[in-house]
């Protein structure tokens, strides 16, 4: 099978967040199970940054923005790592040479309505180029929405995608790329496919509900979220669009990189350790961040790891009361939090941490091994999500054995199993499950996985234990997407006849 991953994040090119580390990672364990990928992305600033080798070819278009508008576009390329998965990358600077991906201190680019919907028409004109055929057209996130929808609408303009059947996955319903309905002709169609059907959503263009209605099948990045955006309460209010696709609305859980986040062989850690030797990993670990970040120096206080965007979703309501109550007690934790994103919610950990020197350390910014060594030091780690469509954290922290402490919301119920005397005895439990949603709750559900950790021990060191043991990586969730794709492309092929 061909397939053509349509991103604006992929590791190591990019990265804001999970999406990257999906990107980057499934289109390379699908091409392990013989199949041929390839990954279209714009070529951002950060991608001349990544240390590979970037290729130029003399593949080159124009999209026709507007009649007076004709931007220009060229084909660089490059390889995910460790693999054959071609990466193209669509260099057009005025749109994507830029600090950010999508935006600065100041809100996102006025222009992304633009950028991206020349992202989505030059992604078509790539592939039209590149050489390949195409049996799956693999869109993630508003960002490439447009393209199941610009497909439609001109189903003759590219051979190559003649029976082609188009996925769309939703990493993130809340991000939607909802735009005036001025917007519109930047999408180079006629107003009259600004309907209901497909771009427009209450008289905007929305780029999401766009790919959502137009799509061949909807996936979201695990089953308990699939779920949940088909209720008013998770669905930001596409939630009528999604219910509308019947059973075309699956969840597969996100898998993790285990080559890079793999605690006995991770070169980002000072001290690399596995299964059988843990709690001398995990102690050197922590000591090591206890020197680099200046909280005092103590084998047995509890480490509490954050790692995240500093943004509503991650429940740092719950997360700053609760740190506030610890130092304001002055009770025996240490907080070891990584962070960018929401200036209040930094100010406010920037704060915590000058209170109490010795018991929290925030370090604001996007530092990716500075990541790997508080998932290795930390003894609990906290994800209070208000919702989570996956979550990758916790998957991490389950490998490098920092026991999660989690809401029970989409991806971090699917993965995390609560500890009580029944998951205890059937030998099933890995996290603790945070169930009044409210400072307080948190509180409770970090005291009673200390509890364990400090009068339970033989308890505690079988849940470390499991929770390493527990097999995350990309292997199953590879395959669930091969047999999506392969029943997406046989519907659309009964329906419309490859050959033809
Ligand atoms: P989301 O995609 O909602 O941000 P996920 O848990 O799915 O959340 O993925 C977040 C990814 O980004 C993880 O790989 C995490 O380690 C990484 N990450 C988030 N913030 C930072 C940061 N400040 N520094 C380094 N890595 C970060």
């Amino acid at each position: 099978m061909n397939i053509v991953y349509l991103t604006t994040e992929a590791v190591p090119f990019a990265k804001t967040g999970g999406l990257a580390d999906v990107c980057g990672t499934l289109p390379r364990e699908v091409a392990a199970l013989g199949h041929r990928c390839a990954v279209i992305m714009p070529a951002f600033r950060s991608v001349f940054r990544a240390g590979m080798e970037i290729e130029s070819t003399d593949i080159s278009f124009a999209i026709p923005m507007s009649p007076k508008k004709l931007i220009g576009g060229r084909l660089l390329k490059s390889r995910l790592p460790d693999s054959n998965v071609s990466v193209w990358f669509i260099d057009q600077p005025q749109y994507f040479d830029r600090e950010s991906l999508y935006g600065d201190s100041s809100g996102d680019y006025p222009d992304n309505a633009e950028r991206f919907a020349f992202f989505c028409r030059a992604a078509l004109a790539a592939i039209a180029r590149i050489d390949m055929p195409v049996d799956v057209v693999h869109c993630n996130d508003w960002q490439s929405g447009l393209v199941p929808a610009l497909i439609r609408a001109a189903p003759d303009a590219n051979p190559q995608l003649k029976g082609a059947a188009t996925l769309m996955t939703i990493h993130n319903m809340a991000y939607q790329g909802n735009f005036a309905a001025g917007s519109f002709p930047w999408t180079g169609l006629d107003w009259s496919f600004f309907n209901h059907e497909s771009f427009e959503f209450y008289g905007q263009l929305n780029f999401l509900k766009t790919g959502i209605a137009t799509a061949d099948h909807v996936t979201t990045v695990s089953p308990r979220y699939a779920m949940e955006i088909c209720t008013p309460q998770h669905g930001c209010g596409l939630n009528g669009v999604l219910e509308s696709k019947g059973s075309r609305v699956t969840g597969i859980t996100n898998g993790i990189d285990t080559t890079i986040w793999n605690p006995a062989t991770d070169v980002k850690i000072p001290v690399p350790f596995d299964p059988s030797n843990w709690q001398l990993g995990k102690a050197g670990n922590k000591q090591a961040l206890q020197a680099e970040f200046g909280l005092e120096s103590s084998a047995d206080v509890p480490m509490i790891g954050l790692v995240g965007r500093l943004a509503d979703q991650k429940g740092w309501d719950l997360i700053l009361p609760v740190i506030e109550t610890h130092v304001r007690e002055g009770r025996p934790t240490q907080w070891m939090i990584l962070g960018s994103g929401d200036k209040r919610i930094e100010q406010d950990l920037q704060r915590l941490a000058a209170e109490a020197p010795q018991q929290v350390a925030a370090h604001i910014g996007f530092d990716d091994a500075l990541a790997h060594r508080i998932e290795a030091g930390s003894d609990l780690f906290v994800m209070p999500s208000h919702y989570e469509p996956c979550g990758l954290n916790q998957l991490y922290s389950l490998r490098y054995g920092t026991i999660p402490v989690v809401t029970a919301t989409g991806g971090l119920a699917d993965t995390v199993v609560d500890t009580n005397p029944e998951t205890l005895a059937n030998q099933t439990a890995t996290g603790f499950y945070v169930y009044d949603f409210s400072p307080r709750g948190l509180d409770q559900a970090i005291g009673r996985a200390l509890h364990l950790r400090y009068h339970e021990k033989k308890n505690w060191e079988n849940l470390v234990g499991r929770a390493m043991a527990a097999d995350w990586s990309w292997r199953k969730s590879a395959s669930q997407y091969l047999e999506l794709y392969d029943n997406a492309v046989s519907l659309k092929q009964g329906k419309h006849g490859r050959a033809g």
